[in-house]
């Protein structure tokens, strides 16, 4: 009998600091306790790759891919990125370096086949766009990986359904014919008028550009599991059309109940465990039948950092990386 193929948890290292706690209180802690939620549930499912060890595998700086080089120059030489944090800052100039790296260097090892299923740890920074940070997001390693697997003729398809949209990945992407895919609440962050039809905003509906192969399922005020569902249905046709070779799966667990309002609006979105165990099982069901199994997985937004946040991504993991 053969032994089942272990699936990849790629990130570089101990990721805690002061400067990501800063942004949001315990921030840097979701990401240890994911690694220990993943120890505890199946420790011999995955194996832990550091990614800096990878990084011969990438033939070309993917930053300078897909964002321009004066807006990089800021970030790795002034260190400042305007929407993403204040002023000037080392530290965090470097993480948004080594988790860009970590997920591209993830989607490097799903292309080769070393991996069928790798989940970048710290990572989905859905909000930046080609010359401008936004909600902490300075590189966008969700549009770095999605290029990787262009570059390897590989089709990818993103979806991604952290609570707020991910306007930075379908703006790097527009020009492509890379399907991105952003479940979000209208009525908040971010106000872009390219990821929802603003007449509509907190009312539940669709907003696609099949031209850019932009697609947006905006959910109204409060969305809950069904909400989710929704989404996943509207979703399918769209899956089908494109039929990809891999799905980019961006993993905000901002929507999980209870998430605090005060610092970061969620639109009182309240999906439970178990509204997040079916869209991963939705998504593997499809990376089953197009992608050869094909997924790689990244966080995004979590404000229940100590708890809920780092559980979500642990199931998640789990569903997607299980029994391999
Ligand atoms: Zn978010």
């Amino acid at each position: 009998m053969t032994e089942p193929k272990k699936w990849a948890l790629v990130w570089a290292g101990p990721i805690g600091s002061e400067e990501l706690d800063e942004l949001f209180p315990n921030m840097s802690e979701r990401y240890p306790r994911t690694v220990e939620n993943l120890l505890m549930d199946d420790p011999d499912s995955f194996e832990q790759v550091n990614s800096k060890q990878f990084r011969y595998l990438l033939d070309r700086d993917y930053i300078e891919v897909v964002h321009d080089a004066e807006y990089i120059a800021e970030i790795e030489e002034q260190y400042e990125c305007a929407g993403a944090w204040e002023g000037e800052n080392a530290a965090l100039a470097t993480l948004a370096g080594i988790s860009f790296d970590s997920t591209v260097i993830a989607a490097a090892l799903v292309a080769n086949g070393t991996f069928d299923f790798a989940y970048s740890l710290a990572s989905g920074q859905h909000h930046a766009k080609r010359a401008q940070g936004g909600g902490f997001c300075a590189y966008n390693d969700v549009a770095g990986a999605a290029m990787l697997f262009r570059d390897r003729g590989l089709k990818p398809l993103i979806i991604d359904i952290d609570i707020h949209a991910g306007d930075g990945t379908q703006s790097i992407l527009w020009d492509t014919d890379t399907p991105t895919i952003s479940v979000h609440a209208g009525s908040i962050f971010p106000y872009d008028p390219m990821v929802k039809d603003l007449e509509q905003v907190g009312k539940r509906h669709t907003f696609h550009w099949p031209a850019n192969h932009a697609y947006n399922c905006v959910l109204e005020d409060r969305p809950i599991d069904e909400s989710l569902q929704w989404a996943m249905n509207e979703i399918d046709p769209i899956v089908r059309r494109y039929a990809p070779d891999v799905i980019v799966f961006v993993v905000g667990a901002d929507g999980h109940v209870g998430t605090p309002q005060n610092m970061i609006p969620t639109a009182d979105a309240s999906y439970t465990y178990s509204g997040f165990d079916a869209t991963a099982r939705r998504v593997r069901e499809w990376a089953d039948e197009f992608c050869g199994g094909r997924i790689l997985m990244t966080g995004a937004g979590g404000y229940q950092p100590l708890d809920h946040t780092p559980r979500i991504w642990a199931n998640t993991a789990m569903r997607l990386g299980g029994n391999r």
